[in-house]
């Protein structure tokens, strides 16, 4: 019998990651593994996690950390060896630009959303009515009817007000998600929210309990011990020693080529066969591990609960990395970086487009130097955009105005880079679990299974631990056929 064939779409962190579990993952390959193929559109392995040079050291241009308390990143990280190579996050804290200065954030947040009554009476950065209805929380908490999923806005303006939620709230989970708390759903997005409303009472009570960092959807355990980490060679070193580990194990990885269709072959001996401009490839079992609108456009004739992949939308958002000399910046006294609420007003065209300021060195301990300091802004929402319209220069200059603004001293960076992400970061919309469970159930009938980060979560260890899943279950479906 020929043997077993599965064909990985999509070489970014999920198709890797799937490509390593089905070639034996921990243990590596054994008589039962299969043949292994990587299918990746463009010249390089990683997809959003990459990294360049930039004012003499490696830095990271897309996720340039990853939460420590989920298992799946640093489980994979030790699996390949790398455990030397993991750095803790050096600093705590950040700032919230807010009524024209810089704040300190309040203790006791959950991504965001305040649990403690104490902290948040003495937090500034919000106005007195805002710090009030966290008092009402408490002590009168507002009723809420809730069905199967809700949006996280409708929670937390309901429980604690709207301008908590648009002046504090909004800026932390809507930056990580690039989105808004009025389109992401409670349920993919920060299921402990939609838990802790369903209690009935205080809010910020109920979220007590779920520390400080909510490690998400679909989490299989998490630990004590740093919140985040990095690598020391950049997140992005991650993919590229992955790949260089599968081709040892003899998986065929080929780049800059796309996968242009999907035909079933049922009388033939592969049910599958792998289409690329010039190639051909058979298979018994495919991962899709592209963005979800590649999938939908690739599989979704089958099925409309697949087609309906397609519906997932996601947001762009751009980097600008600043390096300057020491005496050319001055960041605020601790912490990691600042956020920056939407429509923060500014001259021109009315809105800052900065959404928030990393400090890179100082989060990141191998990227410090004792005489300059390297930061990043992050713009783009998924309802902003006008990061698109303007060229690298002009952003930049954009970018390098509203930081003199926001920081205590912004002056010459000796270099910038602006890294562009166009569809970045997928959105989930209320139901979005829902339009999942049902694409999975009707890919899997054909022996496919759908991973990324357009699924499960969008940061790297939920990505990791999608490609993983979507690799049992393609070895659990296929135990059958051999
Ligand atoms: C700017 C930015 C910052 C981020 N910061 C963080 C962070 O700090 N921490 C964190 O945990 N997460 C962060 N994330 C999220 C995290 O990086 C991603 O969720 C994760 O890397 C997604 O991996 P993926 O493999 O699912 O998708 P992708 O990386 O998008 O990979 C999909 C791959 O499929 C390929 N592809 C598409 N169509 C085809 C086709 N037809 N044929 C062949 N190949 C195809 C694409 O070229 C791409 O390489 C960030 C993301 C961005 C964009």
């Amino acid at each position: 019998m020929s043997r077993f064939s599965v064909v990985v779409v999509g070489g970014g962190i999920s198709g890797l990651a799937a490509a390593w579990e089905l070639s034996g993952g921990a243990t590596g390959p054994n008589d039962g593994t299969p043949r292994i193929e990587v299918v990746e559109a463009s010249e390089r392995f990683g997809g959003s996690l990459t990294t360049t040079e930039f004012a003499g050291r490696t830095i990271d241009l897309g996720a340039d950390g990853f939460l420590a308390r989920r298992p799946e990143a640093v489980t994979l990280v030790e699996e390949l060896g790398l455990r030397d190579q993991l750095e803790a996050i050096d600093a705590s804290g950040a700032s919230l630009w807010a009524r024209g200065a810089l704040h300190e954030l309040p203790g006791g947040l959950v991504l965001g959303v305040p649990t403690s009554l104490r902290e948040i009476l003495h937090f500034k950065g919000v106005t007195w009515r805002a710090r009030l209805a966290a008092r009402r929380d408490v002590f009168l908490p507002k009723r809420l009817r809730l069905g199967n999923d809700a949006t996280i806005g409708e929670i937390v303006r309901t429980k604690l007000g709207d301008k908590l939620s648009v002046d504090l709230i909004e800026p932390m989970i809507g930056g990580i998600q690039a989105g808004r708390i009025d389109e992401l759903s409670a349920k993919s997005v920060f299921p402990a929210l939609l838990d802790a409303a369903r209690t009935g009472g205080s809010l910020m009570k109920a979220l007590r309990p779920v520390g400080l960092v909510n490690p998400g959807p679909r989490a299989e355990s998490v630990s004590s011990g740093p919140v985040f980490f990095t690598l020391k060679n950049g997140v992005g070193s991650l993919p590229r020693e992955l790949a260089r580990q599968l081709m040892d194990r003899g998986v065929v990885l080929r780049s800059s080529v796309e996968v242009t269709a999907l035909r079933r072959t049922p009388a033939g001996s592969y049910p599958w066969e792998v289409d690329t401009l010039h190639t051909t490839t058979p298979a018994n079992a495919v991962i899709l591990a592209t963005p979800a609108p590649a999938a939908a456009a690739l599989l979704g004739s089958l099925d409309p609960a697949i087609e309906r992949l397609g519906q997932i939308d996601s947001a762009g958002a751009a980097m600008v990395t600043f390096a300057l000399a020491v005496d050319e910046i001055t960041l605020t006294k601790s912490g990691t970086g600042i956020l920056v609420p939407l429509r923060t007003s500014w001259a021109g065209d009315g809105s800052m487009m900065v959404t928030a300021v990393t400090f890179l060195d100082r989060k990141w301990p191998h990227l410090a130097r004792n005489n300059d300091v390297i930061l990043r802004a992050h713009v783009g929402r998924s309802d902003d955009a006008r990061w698109m319209r303007l060229s690298d220069e002009a952003l930049a200059r954009r970018v390098s105005e509203e930081l003199a603004v926001l920081l205590p001293h912004f002056g010459t960076p000796y270099e910038t880079l602006v890294q562009r992400w166009p569809h970045g970061l997928p959105q989930y919309h209320v139901g979005h679990d829902q339009l999942i469970d049902e694409a999975r159930a009707a890919s899997s009938k054909f022996t496919v299974a759908i991973a990324g980060n357009a699924y499960d979560g969008v940061g790297v260890p939920a990505s990791i631990g999608s490609g993983r899943r979507a690799a049992r279950q393609i070895l659990d479906a296929t135990c059958a056929f051999t």
